[in-house]
């Protein structure tokens, strides 16, 4: 194909464009960027702003597509700059603005359903058709403490769990994770879908800064690298991530005061206590315990935790006696 389109937005080989794709049935337009090679190679998708109070991705994507040199490039790159806008322009933390719903749990979405499955849905419809790798750029939002780490998809096809494990270890990040399920998230439904796909987490509380976005664009580049976008050996790199052989993502029992033991990036024992919840008096509500010996990824910092949400993600090797 000489012309790379989505909607109304065109690229002919070695130019790149900015632009608005709108949401089906909504009043929202997702600003993307394309870039054609010079070369040929493959379609890749990137986004960021599924979540969008995790500014590192956001921020980083843009930095990275605006410095893009398209004659640089083997291949085709779509870039959804910030998937959740009004959440973003609203500050409404991650959540849709107009439905309050978290966009990384709805996917494929439903073009009959409220606006965050109506992204979902244009999202799965207009870019997962035609991309045949995919990279999701994620943050701690602004209640999370987070260690930088990668995702890769774990419930797909052999073939393609083991290529988004390939670009999944070009991430200059400590911990890679195989995910466990195939629907929800944006990334996991891509995994279902046949697209070799990754998430990368950096940057945490909602915060960003420009060395953050500096690491973010290096991640990008060097998944770019070991897909053969870009050419050159990968940079920059510190860590190649350890797949984790086990993680645990626990739910609060009950809302409250929330007063972790630890932050992310700490190591435990098994039968720690992860933290206390206590009640608006300062009461003990409830102190959950790690099942097993490991590394704290994520978990809830603020003073307020909601009942039912995840609390903590951590990962380690089952301890063994
Ligand atoms: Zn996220």
């Amino acid at each position: 194909m000489e012309e790379l389109s989505i909607d109304d937005l065109k690229v002919k080989r070695g130019e790149k464009a900015f632009g608005f794709v709108p949401v089906e049935g909504t009043d929202l337009k997702l600003p993307v960027a394309l870039a054609k090679g010079a070369k040929d190679g493959p379609r890749v998708l990137i986004s960021a702003g599924v979540h969008s109070a995790e500014h590192v991705g956001v921020a980083g994507l843009l930095r990275f597509a605006r410095a893009l040199d398209p004659a640089e490039l083997s291949g085709e790159l779509v870039m959804i700059l910030l998937m959740n806008p009004s959440g973003f322009a609203h500050r409404t933390l991650s959540m849709v603005y107009e439905d309050g719903k978290n966009l990384n749990r709805v996917f494929p979405g439903n073009p009959g359903g409220t606006t965050a499955d109506k992204i979902a849905a244009t999202v799965v419809g207009k870019f997962f058709g035609t991309a045949e790798r995919y990279v999701d750029l994620h943050s701690g939002d602004a209640h999370e403490s987070l260690v930088p780490m990668v995702f890769s998809v774990g419930e797909a096809k052999p073939e393609v769990v083991a290529e988004a494990e390939r670009m999944a270890k070009a991430a200059n990040v400590r911990y890679l994770v195989r995910s466990g399920v195939a629907t929800g998230g944006a990334y996991n439904h891509a995994g279902s879908m046949g697209i070799p796909s990754i998430l990368i987490e950096r940057g945490e509380k909602g915060m960003w800064s420009e060395s953050e976005a500096d690491l973010c664009v290096n991640d990008v580049k060097n998944v770019l690298r070991t897909l053969g976008l870009l050419e050159g050996r990968l940079e920059g790199r510190v860590f190649v991530p350890d797949r984790l052989a086990r993680t645990a993502y626990v739910p609060a029992p009950v809302s409250g005061h929330w007063h972790p033991t630890r932050t992310a990036g700490n190591s435990f024992k098994k039968g720690e206590t992860i933290g206390v919840i206590r009640d608006c008096f300062g009461n003990d509500l409830a102190a959950p315990t790690f099942e097993f010996d490991g590394v704290i990824l994520y978990q809830v910092e603020s003073l307020t935790v909601i009942e039912g949400e995840n609390l903590i993600a951590y990962g380690g090797e089952p301890m063994t006696i």
